[in-house]
């Protein structure tokens, strides 16, 4: 087991639901012995008052769109300048609520690794998380498609709030619902009655739960940092690799308990031995 002593915390601030000093506090409390730190906005406060890494930047993330759900972004992939514009006002906007365009992972992992402090990327009992409102998918070969993810494992870890509310699917009924109002030509209003009849069953944007499950995430960052295993079989544990909406408030807002014992003893165990307590 890889023991880590610091975490540090990168805040969306676009997203004004998530309590992230609850969130490092959750975190403190089940990983004893770990400094939990927030840092401010990894990408804006970075480039802020540098008007030359800004465009830098934005041409990065604008090359790091996924452009066609079905299509595997290219490595490198041509920015174009509407795209390298519209990054450049959102870097410069943290108040925006711009969100939910979707990324390719490992070229954010790419950009996020370039703003890390280089002699903390390189410590493995050091870990990074960073929370953006934007989608971040994998491209999956399998299925060819991208799938927008709930949490990127890695270094840094990427927690995204957008993918919290899109990546695991709501009830069949809400789509079939959905398509047969659409179907029939609805207005707004009975899409409103829709959205009515099944709130509470999904997170939504300006959902007070979410909270909750960032905190779930963030220990799958750390699970995923101290064993090379994010996720958790039981759908109780916080750590449950939710698909559906259902399971995803199931895993981190019902249940008996938080964690499931044995990750509760892997996190007690986190800084004070090397040793695996797993098997
Ligand atoms: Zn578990």
């Amino acid at each position: 087991m890889t023991a880590i002593s610091s975490i540090y915390v990168y805040v969306e601030p676009r997203c004004a639901v998530v309590d992230y000093d609850d969130v490092a506090a959750h975190v403190r409390q089940n990983l004893p012995g770990v400094a939990v730190s927030l840092r401010g906005r990894i990408l804006e406060d970075s480039v802020a008052g540098d008007s030359a890494a800004a465009r830098q930047l934005a041409t990065a993330l604008a090359g790091a769109k996924v452009r066609k759900l079905g299509e595997p972004a290219p490595r490198r992939q041509k920015s174009l300048p509407g795209e390298v514009e519209y990054e450049l006002r959102r870097l410069a906007n943290p108040d925006g609520q711009a969100y939910g365009l979707l990324y390719d992972a490992g070229a954010m992992l790419e950009v996020y690794r370039g703003f890390l402090p280089e002699m903390e990327a390189r410590r493995q009992d050091t870990l990074h998380v960073i929370f953006t409102n934007q989608l971040i998918g994998n491209w999956d070969a399998a299925d060819k498609r991208y799938h927008a993810r709930t949490v990127i494992c890695s270094s840094p870890s990427i927690i995204s709030l957008s993918g919290l509310v899109e990546a695991p699917a709501r009830e069949p009924g809400y789509y079939l619902a959905r398509r047969s109002s659409e179907a029939l030509g609805f207005q707004e209003e009975a899409k409103m009655e829709l959205a009515r009849f099944f709130a509470g069953d999904y997170l939504t944007f300006d959902d007070s739960r979410m909270t909750e499950a960032a905190k779930g995430y963030v220990m799958a960052a750390a699970s995923y940092r101290m064993t090379g295993e994010a996720f958790c079989a039981d759908p109780d544990c916080g750590l449950f690799n939710a698909h559906w909406q259902r399971e995803l408030i199931r895993a981190q807002l019902g249940g008996p308990y938080e964690y499931c014992e044995p990750h509760s003893r892997v996190f007690r165990q986190c800084k004070t031995t090397q040793e695996a307590p797993w098997r």
